[in-house]
């Protein structure tokens, strides 16, 4: 390949190396899904007849602890666990145990739909992790369960609750704002995160899988109107902090909360990308929006054991790591995957 890339030449020179891609982006976060299957339907990430994979082609917990470790040798300070719903995978917390005791990682988090967070919290806690963002689109039980098909609102409460109570350091609540299902619960989520010492982010959905449910392009609800529909009760001050995601944050004076926004079609964020995602079958994903990938499992499997080769074959990678994604609502969506394959 003629592009020059720094990761390899810190390897010939014997540095510990660091995955580098074409255009200087250092890469120190990974999000790593370790199932598909979630106990929710919601409607912007699943049709409700789904097919999940079958247990061969999902990676092993052993498999997902090792990848996790050539990662935080290569640099990478930080692991999301995600999915699917991360919680409902079997004997997870074995991985969450593994991950913690990584010495080089500064962030052990997780994303969950807060199902299992009521029995499970006090655990994660004890494992290491430091960070939890919750989905929550409503507050309202009934609107609860159409948008997650099938959620119960008082168990996630519940779970959200229990993770205050085991002193996760930081909870943030994710919700996705669609037009004419929750748009109006956006000033009412504030107030809760707000009441609970929570952080929140605001979503856009993401034209990801093909869902069936309602029209992407019409239930759109812009980061900017939901930061005007704020702006009515609240006075937001933009900061320039960052916890290392995508999300662009608000703080109001004298309230601990921050009011993130992620922004995909409003606000590109690829020019600081520092991330990648691992699917559940191995595959590394280069860029959300993007098809490039490569094929972790057939390294784990081809040759067990060889942790060497697996770390070659992240630091290569970082050579078809891509400018950016081209999300188009107008379209039918590019990528087939759905959210809940790609890691959320
Ligand atoms: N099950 C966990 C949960 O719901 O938090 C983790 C996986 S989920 C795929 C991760 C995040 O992606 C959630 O906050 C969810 O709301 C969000 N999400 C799913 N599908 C989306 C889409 N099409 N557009 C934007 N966000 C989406
Ligand atoms: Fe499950 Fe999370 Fe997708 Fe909802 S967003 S269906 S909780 S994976």
């Amino acid at each position: 390949m003629g592009l020059n890339n720094p990761s390899q030449e810190a390897v010939d020179s014997g540095q510990t190396p660091q995955l580098v891609d074409r255009f200087g982006r250092r890469v120190t976060y990974v999000r790593l899904s370790v199932t598909d299957r979630c106990d929710f339907r919601c409607i912007y990430c699943m049709s409700e007849e789904m097919t999940f994979l079958p247990r061969a082609r999902v990676l092993t917990l052993e498999e997902l602890a090792m990848i996790g470790r050539a990662f935080s040798e290569l640099g990478v300070d930080k692991i999301r666990i995600t999915g699917g719903e991360p919680l409902v995978r079997s004997n997870v917390m074995q991985l969450f145990r593994e991950l913690g005791r990584l010495p080089k990682l500064r962030e052990l988090v997780l994303t969950t739909n807060g199902s299992q967070l009521a029995k499970m919290a006090a655990d994660l806690k004890a494992a290491g992790v430091k960070r939890i963002n919750i989905s929550l689109d409503s507050l309202d039980p009934r609107r609860f369960r159409q948008i997650t098909r099938v959620g119960d609102l008082d168990g996630v409460l519940r779970g959200i609750e229990a993770a205050r109570r085991a002193g996760i350091e930081r909870i943030k609540l994710n919700a996705v704002i669609l037009k004419n299902r929750n748009h109006d619960e956006v000033v009412d989520l504030a107030r809760f995160a707000i009441a609970n010492g929570l952080d929140i982010s605001y979503i856009e959905e993401m034209p990801l899988g093909v869902i069936g449910d309602h029209d992407r392009a019409e239930a759109y609800y812009s980061s900017d109107q939901i930061r005007a529909d704020l702006s009515q009760h609240f006075t937001l001050l933009a900061t320039t902090e960052s916890t290392g995601g995508p999300s662009r944050y608000y703080r109001i004076p004298g309230i601990g909360s921050r009011i993130g926004f992620i922004s995909p079609h409003s606000h590109n964020f690829c020019a600081d990308c520092n991330r990648v995602r691992v699917t559940v079958e191995g595959r590394l994903l280069l860029c959300l929006g993007q098809e490039h990938s490569v094929d972790l499992r057939h390294v784990l499997r081809a040759y067990p054991g060889d942790h060497e080769r697996l770390k070659q074959t992240l630091l290569q990678a970082m050579d078809i790591k891509p400018k950016g994604h081209e999300f188009d609502l107008q379209t039918r969506p590019i990528i087939l995957r759905h959210m809940n394959t790609t890691g959320g």
